[in-house]
Parts: C-alpha cells; structure tokens; sequence
C-alpha cells in the first residue's frame, strides 16, 4: 500500500499542470483500488461551494460545471464535516443530491473523504462503486493517508494555476507576514546551488565579467581550502592533509585555468566553463589505468564543485542596476547581505516563518518579507510582484487597478511614519511620567541610521554579523576592529555584545552544521564551548575593544545550565587575564559585566543560581516562545501555534520580572516582541522597563510610549494574567490600544 501511495502521490506532484494533476490523480486512484468512478472537487470558499474538477467514471461534459454548495449532497456533507464518509446506498442518505449532468445514477456506494491543509479545506476526494456496499477499513484508510498526502502537492497545484491561469488578470498567494510594508518591483529569483553538471550550457557576450568572476571564485576556493588546511592541520594525519595539497595543485594548474578562460573566451559562461572542462578532466582521469590517479577524479569533482558554489553565491546574479524583490525557496540572513541594499526591496521565501532570522533582518532593514507559502518557483521570476508584508499577501502581475491601490497604501504608510518620526527626537516618557529605556538591536544589518543615534544603547549586539560577512572565522584583529567601531558609535551609552549564537537558521557557509533538529541541537554557547580557540579570539577581541570605551557588556546566548555558565566564565577570565598582560598591569581599566540570555525554558528554573554568577538578564522571548511552546520558530507548518500572547509566555515573563525584582538583577527583554506595538503593552503592564528592538522600530514604540499610562496598564495585570487563550491576552492590549486611539501603529495589519 506505501508503494502505491507513494506512487500516486509522486506522479501527481510532477504533472505539468493543475488539470493534468488532477486527471493523473482521479485515474490513478480508480486504478489503484480497483473502483468504478473516481472524483475530486474543489473548494471555492468565496462562493461556498465545490467544483467538480476531474472524474474517471462522471461525465466528462460536467467537469469544471458541476457545482455542489457546501450546505448540499453528500459531497458537501464531507466538506462541511471535515471527516470522511462511508455510505452503502447513497441514493437513500438524506443528504443525497442528484446531479444529472454528472450522470451518476448508477453508482450505489461512496466513499468521500476532505483535502486539507494547515486546517483549510481545499476539496473533496470520492469514490463510488456500481455495488451497494460499505467500504471496508483498508479502503477507507487508504484514500485518507493519499487525500492527507496530497493536500500539499493541491495547495500548491492550486496556487500554480492561479499564479498561470492567463485569463486572470493577476494572482495571489497568502504566506505569513514577516515583515511590514509594502514593495513593488521585478522579482529575482534565487536559486541555491544545484550540482555542477545539472544545468544547461549557457553563452554570453559578458566576457570580462564571466572571467572577473572565475578568477574571484578560484580565490575564494584557494582560500577556503588554506584556511581548512590551517584549521584541521592539527586534527588530522598528514596523509590526508595531502588531499588538500592536491586541491591547491590543481588551483594553481596553469592548463586547468588556461583551459577555463579559453572555453569563456568561446563564449560560454563561468559555470558551464566549468562544467566543460571538468567533464573534459573526468574523462581523461576515468580512462587512466593507475587506481591511484583515477581515484583523483572524485577530488577533481569535489573542487569543481566548491568553485561552482562560489560562482552561484547570490551576488552573482544581481542585475547592475535596478530594483527588485528577491524570491527564493528559503532565504537566510546569511544570503541577504549578499544583496545590495539599495536594490533590495522586499523578499519572499518559500520556507521560514516571522521569527526566522531572516525575518527578523528584513524588520531591522525596514523591508517587507512574506515567508511560508506554496507556489511554484519557476512561475515568480521576473514578474512584477506586490509584497504586502502587513498581510503576508504577494500579488503577481498586478493589474493597473490594483497597483494603484497599493501606491494609496505607500503614500499612507509614508505619512504615518512622518508622524511616527517626528517623535523620534522626543524622550521615551510615557503620560504618567515614567522614563523608559529604549535600546536598539544591532548586529543584523552592518549599518547605521538615524533612530540608532536616538536610542539609549544597545541591548542585544548580534556579533554573528562580522563571521557571516568573511568566507572564514574572522581573525581577532577583524574582529576587535569591528567592535571597536561599534563601542565607539556608542560612545557613552551601554553596549550588550552577544557572544556567537550560530546554528539554528544561522549557519555560517563555511562552517555548515548538519542536524536532524538544529534548534534542539548545536547552538550558540554549546558550539562555542566546545570550540574553546574560537570562544577566545572572540572574547579577547571584545575585552581589547573595551578598554578605550567603557561601555561594553557580554551577554552569553542559549544557556541551560550554570555548568555553562561556569566553563564560559572561565574562559572570558582567561581572556581577560590574557589581555590585562598584553596591556601591562598598570593601567586602571574595568572589566565588561557578565550577563546571561533567558529563552531556553530550564533557564527560569535556576535563577537564584545565575543570580549568583551574572550581573544581568535579558529575556530573548523569540526563543523562549519557540522553547515554551515546542513551536519551531522558523516552521510555516506551525506558524499558527506560536505566539507570545500565550498565557504561558505571558507568566513566564511575570515569573522572570518578579524573580529579578527579588534577586536583584538588572533586566531587559530584547525579543522581537519588545518592538511591537502590542507586546510592549504587554511587557510594560508586567512591569518591564528596559527593552531592545531594531532601530526601525524604536521610532514606532517611542511614539507609543509618549502615549500612555502606566498606571492605567497595571491596571490590566490581574486580567492580563487570569487571560485563557492567547486570542484573550490580545484582546486585552488591543482594547487599551484602541481607547487611547493608537490603532494605526497596527491598522495597516489589520485592514
Ligand atoms: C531571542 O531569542 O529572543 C533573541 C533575541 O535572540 P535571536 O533572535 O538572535 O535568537
Ligand atoms: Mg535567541
């Protein structure tokens, strides 16, 4: 039975078209269980009813005409039920509803059982039988698990044929917002690295470029592979080092470089150069004698291989000029700083959810993203596209009509941030009096803007940046240098540095980390404790920058146990100790504060025992939620699921504040959740006063604050707390939000 399924499922998924998907699926299934008709409807929610769209066995005249309201027949008994249906005689059910174009009067026995997906119906799957019977178990379960399969590839069939159905004037598809605002512009479509060999040759007459970017890529491997040499020199036997002296040989071979440039001076371009002359070595390697030399085949591929990936990096397809808005089957934070700034409008991917970190990228850069959706790549290049990140809707080929109502939504969304920028300047004191810290998240993006010089530090500088940008671990001079620069464009005001917090969505591309469950797995402190020289550098590099400014703090990510928080602290006194000798002892200098990340849960269990050890908390509620609640942060699947309005997010961070009062601690949350509107409600009525967000929306929660009562949000505690479902906790704030006239922080979301 998993074969067959399997079967079905896959020839469905490769149809060309949604029409020929949905023949290949209603034939197959009559096949497969030896049925006498096969039908699939589908869903069309605005007009509540069910299309039939194929049949083996109906009439074939009634396909695409055929239509069943949701409130009718036995087809829309399924639908409305969301369960399956087992009828003998269906001409006695009270349900039944002749259709006569459909021609179904001899069929005695059906079988019907709801396509959903992420809780939405998409349509029905029936079979029917001459015979008046009931079917049996394995019938039943067999077209559930296929109807359960599919409901994916149909979700996306649908979505493809809306997005290349002509006679539409344009199409859409829903995702999840990630983040706000609207772009308009030509879509550029990623595509990650495939394997060389798989494409198809290709010309061009940008010759000088073609060579500019082999001979950058050559670099970038002789590189990589120097840098592995010196990292695993001391690790492995010189045998198989020799491997990659070999991979350095062939790097510098004038024939393999002269053969190169020759095929692009033909005309071809660097890939299929590539591919061409690798193919060449191949077959001459594959008919050598010597198993020794054949054998270095699989080196060769493996080289080409790495020269492939540098050439397909995204910055390689960047048009010179021109806006636009990328589209990519995952995007990452790692493969945005490859885009120019100024072309980047937007982007979409395919994978993700709003607090991957991409997400979080496109909110500190104030560009719109829409993450988890399904429509087919291919059909998104070079389209005019409309990103409405306030709804998570992209638009395709939008008609005139359309784009004119999107440019209304610009021109109001530019007059609310005039208004919402002018209280920029202002200081962050709410109605009743009280002055509240207002930091900036940092480290995302590598620039700096006007709200960073209005805030009163920084509570979370993400240090991954400087190791995502360099194509190795940053040496501790790069690294102390980059500090520097931002210990010095705070000068005066506090600066939480975070020490590396890589793995989960944030690989670094030469130091991949391959995991069944990456966020439950090597991240952030785990990994760097157990690379103690790559800890180091980076702690040294942090205490030499702050001896010319005294304003630095570390933060440590992802702690779980004070075992870590042990082993790190004495990894930062070494460093410490190490760059006290380099100074000489003589000169007075203060060493950084030591403070510690709150978002794994086992962490809020043990907060008398890290009271004793750190001087200050921050609560990275992105994490938390994700932990609390077993939702994958960057999962579509699950997006639905995880919120920070949760009751137990909610007395998670009460337990967090009251345990810090007691205890003494300084506190601060730095969690997207302290750049929204309504979470800062939520964190101020629990009694947070200290709270780090992207410089994009530190003007929004400025204007907020200046706004309100913290009187009146304390009155809100007790419901806030006694609140059930997380629907009730917003309710709560976006109550308060509306009395005081303040919907239009959130308004373009909810229209
Ligand atoms: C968090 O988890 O809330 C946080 C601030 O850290 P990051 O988003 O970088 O994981
Ligand atoms: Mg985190």
């Amino acid at each position: 039975m998993l074969a067959e399924l399997r079967r079905v499922v896959e020839k469905v998924g490769q149809a060309p078209s949604f029409d020929a998907a949905m023949q290949l699926l209603v034939s197959e299934i009559r096949v497969t269980m030896q049925v006498d008709c096969c039908s699939v409807y589908q869903a069309d929610h605005d007009q509540q009813q069910l299309i039939l769209r194929a049949s083996d066995g109906l009439a074939q005249s009634a396909v695409g005409r055929a239509r069943i309201k949701f409130d009718e027949g036995v087809v829309g008994l399924v639908a409305r039920r969301e369960e399956p249906l087992n009828i003998a005689d269906v001409h006695n059910h009270p349900s039944f509803k002749y259709l006569p174009e459909a021609e179904e009067d001899s069929f005695n026995s059906f079988l019907g059982t709801p396509i959903i997906y992420q809780r939405e119906l998409l349509g029905v799957l029936v079979v029917q039988q001459f015979q008046t019977r009931s079917f049996i178990d394995t019938e039943e379960a067999f077209l559930v698990t296929l109807a359960a399969h599919l409901s994916a590839v149909f979700s996306q069939v649908e979505n493809v044929q809306k997005v290349t159905q002509p006679r539409v004037l344009h199409s859409s598809f829903k995702g999840i917002a990630g983040s706000q605002g609207i772009a308009m512009a030509r879509s550029l479509l990623f595509q990650s690295p495939s394997s060389l060999g798989e494409q198809e040759l290709e010309t061009t007459t940008q010759i000088d470029d073609e060579l500019t970017a082999l001979d950058k890529a050559i670099e970038q491997t002789h590189s990589d592979v120097q840098k592995m040499m010196s990292r695993l020199g001391t690790e492995l036997p010189q045998d198989v080092l020799s491997i990659f002296e070999v991979y350095q040989g062939m790097l510098n071979d004038a024939g393999f470089l002269k053969a190169l440039r020759l095929k692009i001076k033909q005309g071809y371009t660097a890939v299929s150069a590539l591919q061409l002359v690798r193919d060449d070595y191949l077959s001459q390697f594959e008919a050598m004698s010597d198993t020794y030399l054949r054998e270095r085949a699989i080196d060769l591929r493996d080289l080409c291989q790495r020269i492939y990936t540098h050439l397909s990096r995204p910055h390689s397809i960047v048009p010179k000029q021109g806006k636009f808005v990328l589209v990519a089957e995952e995007v990452t934070a790692t493969m945005l700083g490859d885009f120019p700034k100024s072309q980047l409008m937007g982007f979409i991917s395919q994978r993700g959810a709003a607090n991957s970190h991409a997400a979080i990228l496109a909110r500190a850069m104030g560009i719109p993203a829409v993450l988890g959706f399904t429509a087919e790549m291919e059909t998104l290049d070079r389209q005019l596209l409309i990103v409405d990140g306030y709804q998570g809707l992209v638009f395709v080929s939008p008609d005139a009509i359309l784009r004119s109502e999107y440019r209304q939504l610009l021109r109001d969304e530019e007059e609310i941030n005039a208004q919402i920028n002018r209280d920029l300047e202002q200081v962050a004191c709410t109605l009743d009096g009280y002055h509240l810290e207002l930091l900036i998240n940092a480290g995302l993006s590598s620039d700096a803007d006007r709200a960073e010089s209005k805030s009163d530090g920084v509570g979370l500088y993400r240090t991954e940046v400087p190791f995502l940008l360099q194509n190795r671990f940053p040496s501790e001079t790069e690294q102390f240098q980059s500090y520097l620069r931002i210990l010095n464009r705070f000068k005066g005001k506090p600066v939480c540095m975070r020490t590396l917090d890589v793995g989960g969505d944030k690989q670094l591309p030469y130091f991949p980390i391959q995991e069944e469950n990456p966020f439950l797995g090597w991240r952030g402190i785990r990994m760097t404790l157990d690379h103690p020289e790559i800890f180091l550098v980076q702690c040294r590099a942090m205490y030499r920058a702050s001896l010319s400014q005294s304003n630095l703090s570390i933060m440590l990510p992802m702690i779980s146990s004070i075992g870590e928080v042990e082993r790190a602290t004495q990894l930062l006194d070494r460093a410490w100790n190490e760059v006290l000798e380099e100074v000489g002892h003589s000169r007075s200098v203060t060493r950084p504060a030591l403070g510690v990340m709150l978002e794994v849960p086992s962490a809020l269990w043990i907060l008398p025992e890290l009271a004793k050890r750190v001087s200050f908390w921050s609560v990275g509620t992105n994490d938390l939620t994700q932990y609390l609640l077993a939702v994958d942060r960057s999962n579509a699947h699950v997006s639905g699921l995880y919120s920070t309005y949760h009751p137990a997010v909610v007395r998670a961070l009460n337990f967090i504040i009251r345990q810090g009062k007691e205890l003494n601690v300084s506190l601060s949350v730095c969690g997207e959740m302290a750049g929204e509107p309504l979470g800062v409600l939520m964190l101020l009525v629990l009694g947070y006063r200290r709270l780090s967000m992207s410089s994009f929306n530190l003007a929004r929660i400025k204007y907020l604050i200046r706004r309100i009562s913290i009187a009146e949000l304390e009155a809100l505690k007790e419901p806030l707390l006694a609140s059930e479902t997380p629907e009730e906790v917003a309710q709560l704030l976006q109550c308060y939000l509306e009395s005081k006239d303040l919907m239009q922080l959130v308004r373009l979301q909810n229209d």
